[in-house]
């Protein structure tokens, strides 16, 4: 049986809450051997020891075979220039993690805040390119004589042409999933989001797109961020996998969560060449830290993800089928109304749920 070394950085906030469950969940699903080891990072880490992101907790990140991490920050711990700590964020330049990746999938009609959609009607991902684009500026932006801040778009050939590839590969991966009856019905398809109406590198990004979509047999098309903000709201069910530019699907991607049920429902995975950090799309949320009421599955579906890019990685079964139990626990305990934490109507705390998925994933 595989065994798998996994680093894990809990953070701040709620976000130990929500790893807790994760970690419950995932020694619930009986799949390859997880030794965890947890390395201090994040908002509270700095006011320990000054460093938010020690330099032995990136060499873990380093050498592990995966990264779980809750999220880090805390509004009132801040660098003298007015920014936060944001070492998730350093982690993705770090380690070259440049495929944001991001699914958006509505698992009961009742956290859609539109009419009329249910389980399975709204499933894409979003795809965020990670490290560079509008972030490529972090910690480089100029400000100037207390009149002028400039921070600067950047895209490269070799960023746009590897995250439009990976697009691809997932649109194909989904394809598949969808002939083998494990997804609902829609056609394969890439959409770049941009701004190449109005801006050179968004112009240059489309370009180097197009030509990598040449090489794919799968429907590629493009549309406008702002038009696509409009998109989500009114059509969420028509798209599949969405390629965007850094900020953009910043912002894209919480409004994706709050269709299916805000952010507590979502996701992720930073996914790079040689490591991969999983972890929910939201922060420390602060307003609910403490009181037992974050909701876990967005930490429990990054948990699946993690499992399921070590069995692709490692062409190992047992973890892939150890990821596919746990996505369809969660299905099972949220298809009930009135199931889960308050934020999608339910009355459960976080462990009430955590435990309520973690024995749907043992029966
Ligand atoms: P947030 O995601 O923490 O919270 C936004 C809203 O969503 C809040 O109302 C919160 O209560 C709610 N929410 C978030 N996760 C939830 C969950 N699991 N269950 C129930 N409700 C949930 O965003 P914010 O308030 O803008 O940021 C708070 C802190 O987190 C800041 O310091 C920010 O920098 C940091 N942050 C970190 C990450 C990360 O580590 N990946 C991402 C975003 C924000």
């Amino acid at each position: 049986m595989a065994a798998y070394d996994i680093a894990v950085l809990p953070g701040d906030g709620i976000a130990p809450e929500v790893v807790a469950e994760a970690r419950r969940v995932l020694d619930a699903a009986g799949g390859p051997e997880l030794r965890y080891a947890e390395h201090p990072c994040g908002a509270g880490c700095y006011l320990d020891q000054g460093d938010p992101l020690p330099e032995s907790t990136v060499e873990a990140c380093r050498r592990a075979d995966a990264v779980l991490l809750g999220a880090m920050g805390l509004p009132d711990v801040r660098w003298p220039d007015g920014t936060e700590m944001r070492p998730q964020i350093d982690l993705r330049i770090l380690l070259d993690l440049y495929a944001g990746v991001r699914p958006i999938y509505l698992h009961a009609g009742h956290h859609c805040p539109l009419k009329g959609y249910g389980a399975g009607d709204i499933d894409f991902v979003i795809l965020r390119e990670n490290v560079e684009g509008l972030f490529a500026s972090m910690n480089g932006g100029v400000r100037l004589r207390e009149e002028t801040a400039v921070d600067t778009m950047v895209i490269t050939r070799t960023g746009s042409e590897r995250i439009s590839r990976y697009a691809f590969g997932l649109a194909l991966q989904r394809r598949a999933e969808r002939l083998e009856g494990r997804r609902g019905e829609r056609s394969a398809q890439v959409t770049l989001v941009d701004k190449a109406n109005v801006f050179r590198s968004m112009a240059f990004f489309r370009q180097v797109f197009d030509e990598v979509a040449a090489g794919f047999d799968v429907d590629a098309g493009h549309a406008y961020v702002d038009a696509m903000a409009l998109y989500l709201v009114r059509q969420p069910q028509s798209w599949d996998v969405m390629v965007t530019e850094n900020m953009y699907g910043d912002i894209l991607s919480d409004l994706g969560a709050g269709l299916v049920g805000g952010l507590g429902m979502a996701p992720s995975g930073d996914i790079g060449e040689e490591a991969a950090v999983f972890q929910p799309s939201h922060g420390t949320a602060p307003d609910i830290a403490g009181q037992g009421i974050a909701n876990p599955v967005a930490a429990i579906l990054s948990a699946a993800m993690m499992l399921r890019w070590l069995g692709d990685r490692h062409d190992d079964e047992e973890a892939r089928s150890a990821a596919a139990r746990i996505d369809a626990a969660v299905a099972e305990v949220l298809s009930e109304e009135g199931t889960g934490t308050p934020d999608i109507g339910g009355a459960m705390t976080t462990a009430e749920l955590g435990k309520a998925v973690a024995r749907a994933v043992e029966t």
